[in-house]
């Protein structure tokens, strides 16, 4: 086993970075996986689009009505309202009509192609049928009622952006213009574990002195949550071999390594022994709380992040570091994490880090939302996340006092 204090690496002190530093040397790692894939539309969603989509026609492909109604020219207008227009066809959705000859007008749908001599569709609520005739009872302004072709998509246009993250309305439009499938970045392949000799996974007896594996669960899921395939290779040991056989496995299976626990400073953590052995390490200390160590590297060619072991820390650092260096390998365009403008609810004064504190919104009737923090802010506390919303960044050494402005980060955005 290397010696640590016989390490280079290990003897200064490495850099305090602020996150805003730390994201952007990750993310100078991060490489778009090379090899995407053709899937049908009903199953790219969440996926991320590997091409640009640009529409290979108008839509609407013609004009047509907006209402159930009667359509007319704007000439025939006054004749409509006084002793009425023949109904000389009936245009059904889906169907064509014939054109439209001077003092009649054509019972249309909505969706119904305008005939070709029809300027104006008059809604049916406006109407009154009297035997073969449609009497107006209003008068319509020319043009109303008609959906323009190429209103919503003219052909040619890009519709969808390469590196789009695909939602419900993305999938929609995408039929709109006729793709049946699209090329997306495949998954991400990412080979977890845990550490520590003291983690047991529920279900099993807790013997003295163990607890139980909380950062397994929520990590595959927030893996899951970014479109992710999660392999997981449980738990393992606090012993250096171990370590170091574990990383070389999970390397020869995936894209990305994550783990959690084992890279803080005392010599029961083994990770960053044991990388530096098999690739190459550089352990951050980020001023943040809570946080603080976070270690990236590389196992030949796959890359490692190893997230803290405190179940708090390992959520919030997964969201701050983790979440956008696996959207830049998924091909995502958009990494930066929604936030808004929220009133804090409570006084808070940070020290020299950035501080990530758990809060719950509680909306006004009118007025910015308020933040209300947890009570027990500890990087153990993981009941503060289940209850939480989202966090409220406070900068470092800022005092904030209830009314003021501050940043909240929406958990419910995270899988975007
Ligand atoms: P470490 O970074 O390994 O020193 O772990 C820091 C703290 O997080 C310790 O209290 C660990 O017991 C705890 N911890 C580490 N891994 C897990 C886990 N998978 N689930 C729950 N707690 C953990
Ligand atoms: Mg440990």
């Amino acid at each position: 086993m290397p010696d640590p204090a016989a390490d280079p690496c290990f003897d200064h002190q490495p850099a305090l970075l602020s996150v805003e530093e730390a994201v952007a040397a990750l993310l100078t790692k991060a490489q778009p996986l090379a090899d995407p894939e053709r899937v049908p539309l009903m199953h790219a969603g969440g996926r991320v689009l590997a091409e640009d989509l640009r529409s290979p026609l108008d839509v609407p492909g013609f004009d047509n009505s907006a209402m159930d109604g009667y359509a007319l020219h704007s000439r025939d207008m006054d004749r409509a309202q006084s002793e009425g227009l023949v109904i000389a066809q009936r245009i059904p959705a889906g169907s064509t009509g014939t054109e439209l000859q001077a003092g009649t007008a054509a019972r249309i749908f909505t969706g119904a192609p305008l005939p070709a001599g029809a300027d104006t569709v008059v809604m049916q609520e406006f109407c009154r049928v009297e035997g073969d005739r449609v009497i107006l009872e209003q008068t319509a302004a020319s043009g109303a009622n008609i959906r323009p072709r190429g209103n919503d998509i003219k052909r040619d246009n890009m519709v969808l952006e390469s590196g789009t993250r695909l939602q419900a309305a993305h999938l929609g439009l995408a039929a709109s213009v006729g793709f049946g499938e699209v090329a997306v970045y495949r998954r991400l392949r990412a080979a977890i574990f845990s550490t520590g000799d003291e983690i047991v996974e529920p279900g099993q007896p807790l013997a003295p002195g163990q607890i139980y594996n909380s950062n397994r669960y929520q990590l595959s899921a927030l893996l899951r949550a970014q479109g992710c395939e999660v392999i997981d290779l449980g738990t393992i040991k606090d012993d250096y071999e171990t370590t170091r056989q574990t990383l070389l496995a999970a390397a020869g299976q995936a894209d990305l390594v994550v783990t959690t626990g084992g890279v803080s400073v005392g010599e029961e953590d083994h990770i960053k022994t044991a990388l530096q052995a098999v690739g190459e390490l550089d352990l951050w200390r980020i001023r943040m709380k809570p946080g603080k160590p976070l270690a990236f590297g590389r196992i030949g060619n796959v890359p490692f992040i190893g997230l803290p072991g405190n179940p708090v820390s390992t959520f919030v650092t997964f969201l701050l570091f983790a979440r956008p260096f696996i959207q830049h390998t998924q091909g995502c365009r958009q990494t930066t994490p929604v936030s808004w403008p929220v009133q804090a609810g409570f006084d808070y004064q940070s020290k020299q880090r950035c501080e990530y504190v758990r809060v719950r919104l509680t909306h006004e009737p009118a007025g910015e939302p308020v933040a209300e923090t947890y009570p027990r802010q500890g990087s153990d506390v993981l009941s503060s996340v289940a209850w939480a919303d989202g966090l409220v960044e406070i900068p470092e050494a800022t005092r904030v006092c209830t009314g003021d402005t501050v940043r909240f980060l929406p958990f419910s955005e995270w899988a975007r």
